[in-house]
């Protein structure tokens, strides 16, 4: 057995930062008169069974519409929420939630949140905000140095430290979100949405400063976005999450390059496209179940265009096509596009 890999900071390179073992997430819903009189609680299920891992220095990106569940999957990684069954590792080591972890465990997991404005409190400066989020004495020189410090690896000039919220750009705020982040030197970021909201030139620069962190601190990233073309620029792995469940997964390349499940594929047509000459991006039609009343068989049935009657009947497990492994009856014929030409073919007859 080779021995465990082991990095400059003494970290082992081969366990992940953070592993998810069939996780499940429900929530108590409004009940109705009917509901109550059957004692039926119809919970609604947010995550279902979800298992996956990151490695330190590479990013796991998680794509999927609204409401498919990929923020409850960040709070339960961040500690927000507790699982209702599954386990949920850091280092290897079993969590609970976060009032349930050790300082330590705490340090490991930095967050990045979608909307940054509202997570700063308008009133503290920056040099503040960031000298609460390491918890030491705002004017120490040990603070001013690693506030300044922190600054600077994300680009900004150490005068920033000295304005305030509403003074600042979504841009600048997001790298000082990330600086936050950063701060306790984590294992792991979560980044929720880190780029919603901002132009594209701005969106590129934010990409290019976290794949230079990545780099320089071997963090690994749970990268949520609803964006794929925002994800394929950073992910080395890719989970699409629909209706509470992964339904695609693996190696970011080969789902972009042939994706071997129905919604993923409605996914990658919905990316507009740079190209003019290109047909135009075909948005998703219809809705994600309501979390409380999934349908039977295969959750996208409603929606999926190669959907038949076994789809109706039976929820599909995970089919291995290639390196990529998907939740869809027919992962071969969409991963090689012989479904999609029986579908054209049925349509001329
Ligand atoms: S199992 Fe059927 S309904 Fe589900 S994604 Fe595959 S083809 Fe579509």
């Amino acid at each position: 057995m080779n021995a465990p890999t082991t990095s400059s900071r003494g970290r082992q390179h081969d366990v992940p930062v953070v592993e998810l073992r069939n996780v499940e997430k429900e929530f108590e819903t409004t009940r109705s008169v009917l509901d109550r009189l059957l004692d039926d609680p119809k919970p609604a299920k947010a995550v279902c069974g979800v298992s996956l891992s990151v490695l330190r220095g590479e990013t796991v990106g998680i794509v999927g519409e609204s409401g498919c569940g990929k923020s409850t999957l960040a709070k339960l990684v961040t500690g927000q929420l507790t699982p209702n069954r599954g386990t949920v590792l850091l280092d290897g080591d079993p969590v609970g939630g976060y009032t349930t972890r050790t300082d330590g465990q705490l340090r490991r997991v930095g967050v990045v949140f979608q909307n940054v404005r509202k997570s700063f409190d308008s009133r503290w400066s920056i040099q503040r905000s960031l000298a609460e989020s390491f918890g030491h004495e705002q004017h120490s020189d040990a603070t001013v140095d690693h506030v300044e410090d922190l600054l600077a690896q994300v680009r900004l000039d150490p005068q920033v430290g000295e304005r305030y919220p509403s003074e600042l750009s979504g841009g600048q705020l997001q790298r000082i979100g990330i600086a936050r982040a950063l701060a306790h030197d984590p294992d792991l970021v979560v980044l929720d949405e880190p780029v919603s909201g901002l132009d594209v030139a701005t969106q590129a620069a934010i990409l290019d400063l976290l794949a230079d962190l990545q780099r320089r601190h071997e963090v690994g990233y749970l990268f949520i976005s609803h964006d794929l073309d925002v994800v394929r620029y950073l992910a080395d792995r890719l989970a699409v999450m629909y209706a509470g469940e992964l339904v695609e997964r693996g190696p970011a390349l080969a789902v972009f390059d042939r994706p071997s499940h129905p919604y993923t594929e409605a996914l990658l047509r919905a990316i507009p496209s740079d190209d003019p000459a290109d047909p135009p991006p075909e948005p998703l039609l219809g809705s994600p179940p309501v979390p409380s009343n999934r349908p039977t068989g295969c959750p996208l049935h409603p929606r999926c265009s190669y959907a038949d009657e076994q789809c109706e009947r039976h929820h599909p497990g995970f089919e291995r096509v290639r390196d990529v492994r998907s939740r869809c009856h027919y992962a071969g014929e969409i991963s090689d596009g012989s479904r999609a030409n029986d579908r054209r073919r049925g349509g001329e007859r």
